[in-house]
């Protein structure tokens, strides 16, 4: 990507709402933009509550999108931050953490 040389991934943090061409659905974010280097968060609809937990909402999705950027799937683990958040009680119930299976297969994709 021009100008931006030098960085491995960005996540472009969007104040605003986010829709998948031809989806019907709302997204929380995409990944794999500009060939796996950029990936976008989209906060619209992670607001509401303690700014704290605003905050947090951003960081588990950023880290969801970043996963997907560096070649992770969805997971299983409700509580693992690669879970694919629907609605904001999924994304609440996880943690802003990967699970053992996806923080393993991370290392090795990034080895
Ligand atoms: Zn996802
Ligand atoms: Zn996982």
């Amino acid at each position: 990507m021009r100008g931006y040389e030098g960085f491995d991934k960005i996540v472009l943090v969007i104040n605003d709402d986010g829709y998948v061409e031809g989806g019907l659905n709302f997204v929380f974010g995409v990944a794999k933009i500009g060939g796996g280097a950029l990936a976008l968060v989209f906060t619209k609809r992670l607001r509401g509550g303690e700014q704290s937990l605003y905050h947090l909402r951003i960081l588990k999705e950023v880290l969801h999108e970043l996963g997907h950027s560096f070649g992770l799937d969805h997971c299983t683990d409700p509580k693992c931050v690669m879970y694919f958040s629907n609605t904001i009680e999924d994304t609440d119930r996880k943690g802003p953490g990967y699970c053992q299976r996806c923080m393993a297969r991370l290392r090795s994709l990034l080895r």
